[in-house]
């Protein structure tokens, strides 16, 4: 039995993302660089206008003015600007030489064929400066960073069509269990239906990667063991829920010994989740996650998502919150980390929502986000500060 923080410790410092691969920019959204993107060009590449109106020198703003050419945006301006002249120009395109200001078409008078004149006192230049935004070389987005729509946009304006992203791993899900019927089933006399596997299939698919599911496995070690030495085979992470704590028919570690997987993990000082089971066979890698659904959804949040989005390689750690308690808090039992379901209040505070331990999956229907409360710890007052994973 180890430290919950030593266990996640361990499970990412297992992954190392290697394989990446190039996708049309169209379709990279939420998929991690694996590259450091630079500039090509100047950011605006030109002086730009940001306005519809006029182009002309500061110094004349104040006198009749005489349109001497209009610049649509695309166009190279012909005429330079110079002393009581200007150019009528469209937003995006380029000031012409000579110009300094750009006056909105809202604040002149047309006083006469091609003569207008500024009728408001006007400060900003309206002008976008070469390179204002970004300059030719600089890094614009890191190595690690997860794609967003406006990065698209920045991979988009600086060149990158096909960016290098770290490959998504292939994910294998399986059940255990002989009281399991899958869900179009009614289940008979001492049967339940099979969540855990939707569930994980369902987190595995926040996180941008589609799973295989292997279906029910039998608490019978031959069937097991061909299952998992398919899987171990085939998949660079394999899930199975069930059939990983110290019951009669708890094959899996035994299994995966047998199939020299390397056990790192094997019980935790923390509830739910105390057996998670988490190995590794060169390049692939294993959860046995408890088959009370509570501890399977809790520990894939907690353990299987930072795992996979770091061999996914971002780099970033998604944070907790730290926010008061919106009421009194008396732990019930026992002195390990324990996962808690809670809500956020429009205040900004953390009330815990009804909750009756490891197979009370429905606790979890509004949950916002799961609080964390240390070993020590058994009461909390309210408003003190609690430690809360967002969902
Ligand atoms: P186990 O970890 O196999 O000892 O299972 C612990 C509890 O979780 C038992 O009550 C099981 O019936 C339940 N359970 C196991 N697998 C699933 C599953 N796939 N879906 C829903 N409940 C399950
Ligand atoms: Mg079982």
């Amino acid at each position: 039995m180890i430290a919950f923080e030593k266990a996640l410790k361990l499970v990412i410092s297992s992954a190392k993302p290697v394989l990446t691969e190039q996708v049309t920019l169209l379709y990279a959204l939420n998929r991690v660089l694996a590259e450091d993107i630079f500039s090509d060009i100047d950011m605006p590449p030109f002086n730009k206008s940001a306005m519809d109106g006029f182009a002309c020198r500061q110094e004349d703003l104040k006198n009749d003015l005489g349109i001497i050419d209009e610049i649509p945006a695309g166009t190279i301006p012909s005429k330079i600007i110079s002393r009581n002249q200007c150019a009528r120009i469209m937003t995006g395109a380029m000031v012409p030489e000579g110009a300094d200001f750009v006056i909105m078409k809202e604040y002149i008078d047309e006083i006469a064929p091609n003569q207008i004149h500024c009728n408001k006192e006007i400060f900003k230049t309206n002008i976008c400066y070469t390179g204002e935004d970004v300059k030719a070389g600089a890094l614009v987005i890191k190595k690690g960073e997860i794609i967003s729509p406006s990065m698209v946009a920045i991979l988009a304006s600086v060149g990158c069509s096909d960016p290098l992203v770290f490959k998504i791993p292939t994910v294998a899900i399986i059940s255990t269990g002989n009281e399991l019927v899958e869900p179009n089933e009614i289940p008979g006399i001492s049967k339940i239906r099979n969540s855990n596997s939707y569930q994980l299939a369902a987190q595995t698919q926040q996180l941008g990667v589609r799973p295989d599911y292997l279906g029910i496995v039998r608490d019978d070690e031959e069937s097991l063991e061909n299952v998992l030495a398919m899987a171990l085979e085939k998949y660079d992470v394999t899930i199975i829920s069930g059939g990983v704590s110290v019951g009669d028919f708890d094959f899996v570690p035994k299994i995966l010994n047998q199939q020299n997987v390397n056990i790192k993990v094997h019980g935790m000082d923390v509830r739910p989740g105390k057996h998670l089971l988490f190995g590794q066979r060169a390049n692939h890698f294993i959860f046995g996650m408890p088959g009370n659904p509570v501890s399977s959804f809790v520990q894939f949040e907690v353990l299987v998502r930072p795992f996979l989005f770091a061999l996914m390689g971002r780099t970033k750690v998604e944070s907790l919150l730290h926010l008061p308690i919106e009421e009194d808090y008396l732990r019930k039992k026992g002195d390990q980390l324990i996962f808690v379901p809670v809500t956020l209040t429009s205040n900004g505070t953390v009330l815990p929502l009804e909750y009756h331990g490891s197979a009370h999956i429905h606790a979890y229907i509004h949950a916002q986000a799961i609080m964390e409360i240390p070993k020590s710890i058994s009461f909390i007052k309210k408003g003190e500060i609690v430690s809360v994973r967002p969902l």
